[in-house]
């Protein structure tokens, strides 16, 4: 059996809270408990959000937590050229289109019922028939396009290659089961594949990220479930290797509500300057019992 390995791929936009703690204490504890690798990633992709003393935070928060990683960590900022490789293999399978769009004009366009599963307008196609000439003029123009996924194109790739079989991502439960899940990936739209802003998307230097990297198993939060069958698909068409996934369950307030990093919920910096241990956090999200 290949051994495992396992990461852990906080954005630094902010501090990490007892959520972050659980996703980084899995990933950690399963490399330790398999004699597998434990890795970090900084996914600073977000050049405009992500900010060094958040690195440097979460390096100290996580050593704290008593968890150990391997150096060097990979820092996605410094691979920009590596993202864009991959876009140029997705282009020249002619998956991928130009768009102008604003935020605002796809809010505008698209159907109000229709969102993705992160809850944003689903991209209602405007750039996708558009005629070369105009694409010429915006850029002739100095505007930067971002590039999408043309999805029913890359659909009919995906299953050009799998023949029959459907694409799925194998996902593997608290109990250690494995079970198929259906990817769809349409479920995205034409998703952004290169950011306007920035030469990458978080979907595309994730997966080039978890093959260069030999992640077996990608463990995460569970909020991140659907994300899984966006990537699973660029795992196909890229030709990259297909790592396990477990998506575990969200931390929460007792009272059901989500932890955001925006209002330094449960932020491990205030729950340590507050005299907490890192075994209480383990107890607080339900790794120790007491
Ligand atoms: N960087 C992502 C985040 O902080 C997580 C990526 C992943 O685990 O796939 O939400």
């Amino acid at each position: 059996m290949k051994s495992i390995v396992t990461r852990f791929a906080p954005s630094p936009n902010g501090m990490l809270h007892a959520g972050h703690a659980l996703s980084a204490i899995i990933a950690h504890d399963y490399a330790r408990d398999h004699g597998g690798r434990f890795l970090v990633r900084i996914e600073d992709i977000d050049i405009a959000r992500a900010r060094p003393e958040f690195v440097d935070a979460i390096f100290e928060d996580l050593a704290w937590l008593g968890l150990d990683w391997e150096h060097p960590v990979l820092v996605q900022s410094q691979h920009f050229a590596d993202y864009l490789a991959a876009a140029d293999k997705l282009i020249a399978q002619g998956l991928l289109y130009p768009c102008f769009a604003s935020r605002t004009e796809i809010a505008a366009t698209s159907d109000p019922a229709l969102t993705d599963p992160d809850g944003a307008p689903l991209y209602p196609g405007i750039w996708r028939t558009a005629h070369p000439d105009m694409v010429n003029e915006r850029i002739a123009n100095g505007d930067a396009p971002a590039l999408r996924l043309d999805m029913d194109a890359a659909l009919r790739a995906v299953q050009a290659r799998l023949g029959e079989a459907p694409l799925t991502f194998t996902e593997i439960d608290a109990d250690g089961i494995a079970r198929a899940v259906a990817a769809e990936p349409e479920r995205w739209g034409d998703a952004v594949i290169v950011r306007k802003d920035v030469p990458a998307s978080y979907h595309l230097a994730v997966v080039v990220d978890d093959a260069r990297q030999g992640v077996t198993h990608v463990t995460r939060g569970d909020d991140l479930f659907a994300a899984a069958g966006l990537q699973r698909m660029l795992q196909v068409l890229l030709d990259l290797p297909e790592p396990l996934y477990s998506h575990h369950r969200l931390v929460r307030w007792a009272d059901g509500r989500k932890l955001s990093k925006s209002n330094g919920d449960m932020g491990l910096r205030a729950l340590r300057s507050e005299g907490a241990t890192a075994d209480d956090v383990r107890r607080a999200i339900g790794l120790i019992d007491g």
